[in-house]
């Protein structure tokens, strides 16, 4: 069966399904393709940073976003060793509405998308559907994609491919686009525990260090999301020494828990990630535009993956609105506007990739080391009153979302 659209996105996830939402908002024919037969997933990013959610509202998505999914709420950044807390960012001037990061697990974010997708005309998709192949024209140009649903085969033209198919990008794989490894030096082990009503008052992002150990506390609406970091690699090592030094490191810091980790006795409860931070050459070739995750994988550190896809979404869906709803399509515009999202985009990816090496980097020294201070000029920082205000306003500035194409905002205007 072949058919065509204006744009294909390839990927379900945040990047992919905003991207879809906004060019089927402005009547821009487009097909989502997830390889999943659904959106239920745990353990990714999902802190929406005050600027997105000030995006989400100008949408008119924010407020029934947040009535409709049970989430939790960080105020602050707080690094904790066994004898201080350090406030390092605090969210509550980050937004004049949203002064905080909502913690909306993607699960229920993405089924949310797509329903307000589903509201418009030009929006379809297709669960199951796994991209196996690009085609091209004569001229070697990227001219649609093909894939494989039930079993069976398909092949779908669009003036544009948009790969937001993840960091194993298969999309970027197919294409003339290379990627590098910047390196990566910590890993992280998430597990879950039930959030009760008489639990400490925590900030909702917080990092407790200790000689040896890091973890990693996620305030979510219902449960504490626990991260224990590990050297990039040594997962096969922990398993093999069982999890007992993960559940002591959590009891040690985290003793109100009690009864919760009784039953944190074996390794495969823990979900890896393996922390990542990869560049690639270019975002675009002619007919296709890769954004998210496929274009930049950045790393937990700021957990801001989540938001740098949602960014992308609109600087492209901004970018490519119009050249794909001319008739008919003109490549050239369409290859322009992939460009400029890269231009556009590349500068705050990259400066966020070499902030993060740099965090990282420190993070992995101290965790060999015996002290589980911030280094020194965050400490002398986090000491002056009002830095933490400015260090969160400062981050959610370059979190700010372009303005959106009154041809997506007013459609019909
Ligand atoms: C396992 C994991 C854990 C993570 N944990 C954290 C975390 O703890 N904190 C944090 O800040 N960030 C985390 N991240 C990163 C964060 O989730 C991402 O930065 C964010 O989701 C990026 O969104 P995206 O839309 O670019 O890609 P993704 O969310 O990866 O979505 C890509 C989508 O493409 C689909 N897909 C893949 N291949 C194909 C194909 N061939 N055809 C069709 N569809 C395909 C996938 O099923 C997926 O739904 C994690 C990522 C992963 C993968």
């Amino acid at each position: 069966m072949v058919t065509s659209t204006r744009c294909v996105v390839a990927g379900g996830g945040p990047g992919g399904v905003v991207l879809a939402y906004l060019l089927a908002r402005a009547g821009v024919p487009v097909t989502l393709l997830e390889a999943r037969g659904d959106f239920d997933r745990r353990f990714r990013g999902d802190a929406l940073a005050p600027p997105v959610l000030d995006l989400l509202d100008l949408l008119g998505l924010a407020d029934p976003l947040l009535a409709a999914v049970p989430h939790g709420t960080a105020d602050a950044f707080v690094w904790s060793t066994p004898t201080r807390s350090y406030r390092l960012a605090d969210y509550r001037r980050a937004s004049a509405k949203y002064p905080y990061y909502a913690l909306v697990p993607q699960g229920r974010f993405l089924p949310f998308m797509v329903e307000q997708a589903a509201r418009h005309p030009a929006f379809r998709l297709e669960l199951g559907a796994r991209v196996t192949a690009l085609t091209r024209d004569d001229a070697g140009r990227v001219a649609g994609l093909e894939y494989s649903r039930d079993g069976q085969r398909h092949r779908l033209s669009a003036d544009l491919v948009v790969g937001a198919d993840g960091r194993n990008s298969k999309v970027r794989l197919l294409s003339s686009i290379t990627a590098t490894e910047l390196g990566a030096h910590l890993d992280i082990c998430w597990v879950e525990v039930p959030r009760r009503a008489d639990d400490p008052a925590l900030s909702g992002l917080e990092l407790l260090a200790e000689p040896g150990a890091t973890l990693a506390v996620l305030g979510q609406a219902a449960s504490w999301q626990l991260g224990y970091t590990i050297p990039a690699g040594t997962f096969p090592a922990l398993r093999a020494t069982g999890i007992g030094q993960v559940a002591a490191a959590l009891r040690r810091r985290l003793p109100w828990l009690g009864d919760r980790l009784d039953g944190l006795t074996d390794v495969n409860q823990l979900s890896l990630l393996p922390v990542r931070i990869t560049s690639v050459d270019r975002w675009s070739e002619p007919g296709l535009l890769l954004v998210g995750d496929a274009a930049h994988v950045i790393s937990p550190v700021g957990g801001n993956g989540l938001n740098f896809a949602l960014l992308d979404a609109v600087e492209a869906a901004n970018r490519l609105v119009g050249p794909l709803s001319a008739d008919p399509v003109d490549p050239a515009e369409v290859d322009a506007a992939t460009a400029a999202v890269e231009a556009a985009r590349r500068p705050q990816v990259d400066r966020e990739q070499v902030a993060q090496k740099r965090v990282e980097e420190g993070a992995a020294r101290r965790l060999q080391t015996a002290d589980p201070r911030p280094p020194l000029v965050l400490r002398l920082l986090a000491g002056v009153p009002g830095v933490a205000r400015l260090v969160a306003w400062r981050g959610a500035r370059a979190l700010q979302a372009p303005p959106v194409n009154p041809r997506i905002l007013h459609p019909s205007a």
